[in-house]
């Protein structure tokens, strides 16, 4: 255990800087153990803080792990009196307003195994800030508040030929013994956590985009050379992003110049450096034969995401790190209607919505709950959640749905106007999404600060002789650490009514078909005049806002919602709904006599979605899923992964051994063979084709490995082959999915992606995945714990995706991953922080497993300092 506490940051805490940097001049003279980095500033006694007469404060800079060799002021070195060297920084007494500061220190990259400041990837330098990793390059008052303009000099060996960094590249040459100097400037004023630099021996494809006001952007994506057949994708991406923003935001690119680089070791999914993004190679390389359609779309949604960013983080940014939905929630909204615009809009929802109520509503619900824009925090790394981005976006989706489209765009163009080049905060979006609509979101503004899942339960009345239809929906948030007595808040709750026929009623004199109510009461009655007939309610339209909704649907009505509403959305819902209700049902079932039944109507309901073919095939696929274990372990009370996993796997076999036929039917009718297109038709086709062939070889059915077994030989496209190889492995004899699993890794073990795909199949694989073999996937060469992207593979997989294997009754997977936890923390914080997620959510299962997994976070806990990051997890799932 850790003999000091990490201290805990209040936003209420926040207050502007004291002094702000003008000009940052930085040069880094690079070597993996002693990188040499020069800092000039421009300091100035910030004017919004000043009093008259004042003695003047010191100046705090952030540093960590940095050797520091010399500071000079206006070019006189320091004496050791002025400074102080503290735990996480340095605080220099200050003599003037303004002054030039130069620091110099020394850094290591190559042993920089946190991923943050300045590291190495496969013999590549590459930087990660965000958000307090510029404090591991240099001392710095490392706050976004603090925006400066960047003027970058890297000197290199010439075996690094390609040296990049922010802005414009401003001057390039030699040094007197040969090295390679090049100098960049970026002329935007920006927050040290947008900072980037990049060095390496790269190959880099190039296009131009001309924006909509005529000017030409230079368009560069960097890779190590074998990956240099793997960029196409991300470039048309890119393109379609630029474009789509200048449309639907009237935002244009502001330099001459954007580039992208692919690293194979990084924390997250990419990073929105001003002018020069650095991905994780996962989330920008691809081609038809090593990535899937899954990869494909990614790609698509987070190139997006981070050019978006250049708008809404980086031009307006975050006063501080509490504002951090600002920029990502608004941002993965926008990534997110950009990718319902490029695909298909309601499979797209469908998946968002998944994610949000698989694990953001655990997340609510769990020890980590904390507010979208959070109050408090001990590490800012560990507020990146689904609560931050996710409902994030959900909040803005709602700000959306209750102004409409052209009243938001009004509120986005007022908020770039007036933030343009500012760091500002949550409440600056809400007030110009006001400003320009006259509108009021005063009661609105709750999301942000109230953490939770709403529930809404839902009633109706129909007054047959008045012709009048009442809703009465009831909101109530469930209380969570820290925060009791939930106000309510605003909610729009889009709503449309059904006739008897299936027809869509008319909700009032003007025929509109749908409506948003607001729900602004924890009690409210809405009323609809003129309704000649019983309605049936489809409520919560497009999953209106981030609730749990409640309404006594029957079976019955469920299959009509299914299929009749007019709102696609709804349809999946509803069969979701029939599911979740069955899954439930056989898990009763398991608990009192292990003798399960599945009702006829959740196969009545599946067959006839699979027989309506003017249904899309992506949607159809949707429909056809159950809900994860993951999901079903948010329902209901105390989790019992055994009931789950037999629930699941019944109904599975079920299922298939009822349609086997129509499978089979549709598999052959999907199977086309054509090439490989990421075009959403044809991948609406394959997911629907690979659905089916998923249920044809449940249990080991013979006819349906054979189909597997062929589409996995056939070696058309990465998406068909891992699915057929993922059926094998879950169901084929253990004998032949070693060999499948053997064929495959010899013919892609020069390739890291389709590597960690291969990792990912077997850790997740409920039959296969045993921790017996994810100990043995640990000892594969290819496997790399310094590697983020193999340990999320690998450990991820059997501790997040395998949840029969890691719920073991012998409690072996959480003692298993207890350990890799303990391991990761030495070398990657944020890695194990978000690692141990599974076992922070201990109080939510049966007393057994509850008590193991207890124990396990404790052991956890008793290993010896941990990191500030996994402390503060640890600590709060203890508490
Ligand atoms: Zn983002």
């Amino acid at each position: 255990m850790r003999d000091s506490q990490p201290s805990t940051i209040y936003l209420s805490d926040y207050r502007a800087p004291d002094y702000l940097v003008d000009k940052t001049e930085l040069t880094f003279d690079l070597d993996p153990h002693a990188t040499l980095v020069k800092s000039r500033l421009k300091i100035r006694r910030n004017p919004a803080v000043a009093t008259v007469g004042e003695s003047l404060p010191p100046l705090w800079l952030d540093g960590v792990d940095l050797e520091l060799l010399s500071i000079a002021e206006n070019g006189e070195l320091l004496p050791a009196q002025r400074y102080q060297e503290r735990d996480g920084g340095l605080s220099l007494a200050v003599e003037q307003p303004e002054f030039e500061l130069e620091v110099q220190t020394r850094i290591a990259p190559e042993s920089n195994t946190s991923l943050e400041g300045l590291y190495l990837s496969n013999g590549m330098y590459c930087t990660q800030c965000e958000a307090e990793g510029f404090r591991k390059i240099t001392f710095y008052p490392d706050r976004p508040d603090v925006m400066s303009v960047f003027t970058t000099t890297i000197v290199a060996p010439a075996t690094f030929p390609v040296l990049l960094s922010n802005g414009n590249n401003v001057d390039s040459g030699t040094t007197d013994d040969g090295r390679l100097r090049i100098t960049w400037e970026d002329p935007f004023a920006k927050p040290s956590y947008l900072f980037a630099l990049v060095a390496g021996d790269l190959q880099y494809v190039e296009d131009t985009f001309t924006t909509s006001s005529g000017r030409a952007v230079k368009l560069q994506l960097f890779t190590e050379p074998r990956n240099i057949g793997k960029c196409a994708h991300a470039m048309t991406s890119l393109k379609h992003s630029m474009r789509w923003d200048e449309e639907v935001y009237g935002r244009e690119y502001d330099l001459d110049i954007f580039m992208i680089v692919a690293v194979d070791h990084f924390n997250m999914g990419a990073m929105e450096n001003k002018g020069l993004n650095i991905f994780n190679s996962a989330c920008v390389l691809a081609s038809p034969e090593t990535a899937t359609d899954a990869a494909f779309q990614r790609i698509e949604s987070i190139v997006a995401h981070e050019y978006f960013h250049n708008w809404s983080g980086n031009r307006v940014t975050c006063r501080d790190w509490f504002q951090l939905s600002l920029k990502e929630g608004f941002t993965v909204f926008r990534d997110a209607e950009f990718s319902a615009d490029m695909n298909s809009r309601a499979v797209k929802r469908i998946e968002d919505v998944t994610l949000l109520r698989t694990a953001q509503f655990a997340e609510d619900a769990g020890p980590m709950s904390h507010p979208v824009r959070p109050d408090s925090y001990m590490e800012i790394s560990n507020f990146y959640t689904l609560t931050v981005y996710e409902k994030g976006a959900e909040v803005v989706r709602m700000i959306h749905t209750i102004l409409g489209a052209d009243a938001f765009r009004r509120g986005s163009d007022l908020y770039f106007e007036r933030h343009d080049g500012c760091a500002v905060t949550c409440e600056d979006f809400i007030a110009a999404m006001e400003d320009a609509n006259s509108a009021d979101l005063k009661q609105f503004r709750r999301w942000y600060s109230q953490a939770g899942t709403p529930v809404l339960e839902v009633t109706d009345a129909y007054d047959a002789e008045a012709a009048r239809y009442t809703l009465t929906i009831r909101q109530h948030t469930p209380d969570t650490p820290g925060q009791k007595g939930k106000q309510p808040l605003h909610i729009p709750v889009t709503v449309g009514l059904l006739g008897e026929s299936g027809n869509p009623l008319a909700l009032d004199e003007s025929g509109a078909l749908e409506t948003v109510l607001h729900l602004t009461e924890s009690a409210q009655e809405f009323h609809f005049d003129g309704i000649a007939e019983q309605p049936l309610p489809s409520l919560l339209r497009g999953f209106s806002a981030p609730v749990k909704l409640h309404f006594g649907y029957s079976v019955e009505q469920l299959q009509f919602l299914m299929q009749h509403d007019t709102d696609p959305f709804n349809r999946w819902d509803a069969c979701q709904r029939l599911a979740l209700n069955t899954l439930q049902f056989l898990q009763r079932q398991y608990r009192e006599n292990g003798a399960m039944q599945v009702p006829e109507a959740l196969i009545k309901g599946y067959a006839a979605v699979l027989d309506n073919t003017s249904l899309d095939p992506a949607l159809v696929a949707k429909m056809l899923a159950l809900p994860s274990a993951q999901e079903l372990a948010e329902h209901g009370e105390s989790i019992d992964a055994n009931a789950i996993i037999a629930a699941r796997d019944f109904a599975k076999a079920s299922i298939a051994s009822a349609l086997k036929s129509r499978f089979l039917n549709r598999y052959q009718q999907l199977d086309q063979r054509k090439p490989y297109q990421p075009s959403a038709d044809d991948i609406a086709q394959r997911s629907l084709k690979n659905t089916c062939l998923a249920y044809l070889c449940v249990d080991g059915d013979q006819d349906g490995l054979a189909i597997a077994k062929a589409q996995f030989e056939r070696d058309e496209n990465m998406t068909d082959v891992a699915a057929a190889l993922g059926a094998l492995v879950e169901y084929a004899p253990r004998d032949e999915a070693v060999e499948n699993l053997e064929s495959f890794y010899q013919q892609w073990q020069q390739d890291t992606q389709v590597v960690e795909t291969w990792f990912g199949l077997q850790s997740s694989s409920a039959s296969f995945g045993t921790l017996e073999r994810v100990h043995a996937l640990m000892e594969h060469p290819a496997f790399e714990l310094k590697n983020p992207n193999k340990v999320r593979s690998v450990i991820g997989g059997f501790a997040m995706r395998n949840f029969s294997q890691f719920h073991r009754e012998d409690g072996s997977g959480y003692d298993f991953l207890a350990e890799q936890v303990i391991a990761l923390d030495k070398l990657n914080p944020q890695i194990a922080s978000r690692l141990v997620t599974p076992l922070t959510r201990w109080k939510r299962y049966r007393a057994q497993e509850s008590k193991q997994i207890h124990a396990a976070l404790r052991r956890i806990n008793e290993s010896g300092e941990l990191s500030r990051d996994l402390y503060e997890v640890v600590s709060k799932s203890l508490s």
